[in-house]
């Protein structure tokens, strides 16, 4: 998407004549950019007439700058969209916060459940499952297996068959014992049907949560708006989670979700593992969703800093074999930091425009800086690590957090951009090894 984005307004700055009908054309190809995305197409047309009304065509400054500006005006339109102005949950110590967890069958209730219980523990809070899926068999012995591995106290029942008795005891019982968040798991079907939202609705009574979770599944592309819709209508939910952004969905059904539901999305699902959970950043998702900083930038930026020292060689080695250590990254951190403003840099590094995404130079340099004292708390071995042995022993991250005097979200957050970086690395390394082969073919 980024890349036909970029690539039609490229298109439009290049020709000779700058007129109003290759404003148009360039305007065309972005919102086919933004609908093969999954945007909703009404969201795609009121862009558009957002952008005719706010970018005056024929007033804009010299070519390299009309560029930068429409594809600024983009932007800021579709923050704007994924940008519900309300401020999300946050559940209190010292009282039991009960969270429940609706969306159709397969949408990633059970898992998303366990991550979210791991996020609210390593913060401090008491946190407990409850396994209202009385529908699917095996339900209660998934969660069960995940709670076990995340060391969080579960209920759930393999002979009471209605859901609505199991969530209500299972909520009673963890009161009692004074948890501070209760994670209330439900059932789903295969569509939206009238059974489930019946149930759905029995249980929200029975247990009268104070945040009501809507999972919705990233792949279902266009379909999120008519589903997240739905539910809205039957069982009001505060939040959204959107779960398998790491696959190939391209990310638009999560924007046509909030605009129809005026509700915010919370976290975002990245994986299948219990870690695989990230906070929602609405210009972090933008960008991403553009492809602002991609992996051509990133090599770009080493390569033009290999010169500078004999470590950040190393770490260019390291990428084109499809390799990235947290040590890579903390080279390359240290590198940027010396490199001068921020602001001329964002963009370039998609690494480092997600986690400056809105701070000025100040307070980006500042968060930098932060970035180096979390690297200098891990021990060697973790530092040569490609960041699994944070997953297999999360002590490990409160252990950086207390080290470095940062917090478990900052730990969290870096090695989730990592992660990302690696994963990028990996890729490229996939890419010469395939370039090489074929070369050595001919
Ligand atoms: P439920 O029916 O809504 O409870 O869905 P489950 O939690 O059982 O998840 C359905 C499938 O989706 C499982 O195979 C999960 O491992 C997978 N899944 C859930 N969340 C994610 C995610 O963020 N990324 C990926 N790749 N898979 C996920
Ligand atoms: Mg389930």
């Amino acid at each position: 998407l980024g890349r036909r984005i970029n690539a039609a307004v490229s298109d439009l700055t290049r020709s000779n004549s700058l007129d109003e009908k290759a404003f148009d054309d360039m305007l065309k190809e972005i919102c086919a950019a933004l609908l093969s995305a999954d945007v909703n197409v009404r969201l795609v047309q009121s862009l558009r007439k957002s952008i005719k009304t706010t970018v005056h065509f024929s007033s804009l400054p010299p070519a390299v700058n009309k560029k930068r500006m429409i594809q600024k005006a983009v932007f800021d339109h579709l923050v704007a969209l994924v940008n519900p102005h309300a401020e999300p949950f946050r559940p209190k110590k010292g009282r039991s916060n009960v969270i429940m967890m609706v969306g159709l069958q397969g949408a990633g209730k059970t898992t998303t459940c366990t991550k979210l219980a791991r996020h609210y523990q390593m913060r401090g809070l008491r946190t407990a499952l409850v396994c209202a899926d009385t529908f699917r068999a095996g339900a209660f012995d998934q969660l069960k297996q995940n709670a076990i591995k995340a060391k969080i106290p579960y209920y759930g029942s393999l002979t009471q068959t209605d859901p609505v008795v199991v969530a209500a005891d299972g909520v009673a019982q963890f009161k009692k014992e004074r948890f501070d968040v209760i994670i209330v798991d439900t059932s789903g079907r295969h569509k939206q049907e009238a059974d489930l939202f019946e149930e759905m609705t029995q249980i929200q009574t029975a247990v009268n949560p104070n945040q009501t979770i809507l999972v919705l599944d990233s792949t279902i592309g266009q379909a999120a708006e008519v589903q997240s819709s739905a539910f809205k209508a039957t069982a009001d939910f505060g939040a959204i989670i959107i779960t398998k952004t790491d696959g190939h969905a391209a990310g638009g059904g999560a924007i046509s979700a909030v605009a129809a539901t005026h509700t915010p999305i919370i976290f975002l699902g990245t994986g299948e593992h219990m870690m695989d959970l990230e906070r929602f950043e609405p210009k972090a998702f933008v960008q991403k969703l553009l492809g602002m900083g991609d992996i051509a930038g990133l090599v770009e930026h080493v390569q033009a800093i290999t010169q500078d020292s004999a470590s950040i060689k190393e770490t260019y080695k390291h990428i084109t074999a499809g390799i990235y250590t947290l040590r890579d990254f903390r080279e390359n951190i240290s590198s940027i930091m010396k490199m001068g403003p921020l602001s001329k840099l964002s963009g370039m590094i998609p690494g480092l425009s997600n986690m400056t995404a809105g701070l000025d130079d100040e307070d980006g340099s500042l968060k930098l800086r932060r970035m180096i004292y979390l690297f200098d708390s891990m021990t060697a071995a973790e530092l040569d690590s490609d960041g699994k042995i944070f997953v297999d022993q999360p002590s490990r991250i409160v252990r950086v957090a207390c080290g470095s005097g940062t917090s478990v979200r900052e730990v969290e957050d870096l090695l989730s951009q990592h992660r990302m970086m690696a994963g990028m690395a990996k890729k490229v390394g996939g890419q010469r090894k395939q370039m090489q082969r074929a070369q050595n073919m001919l």
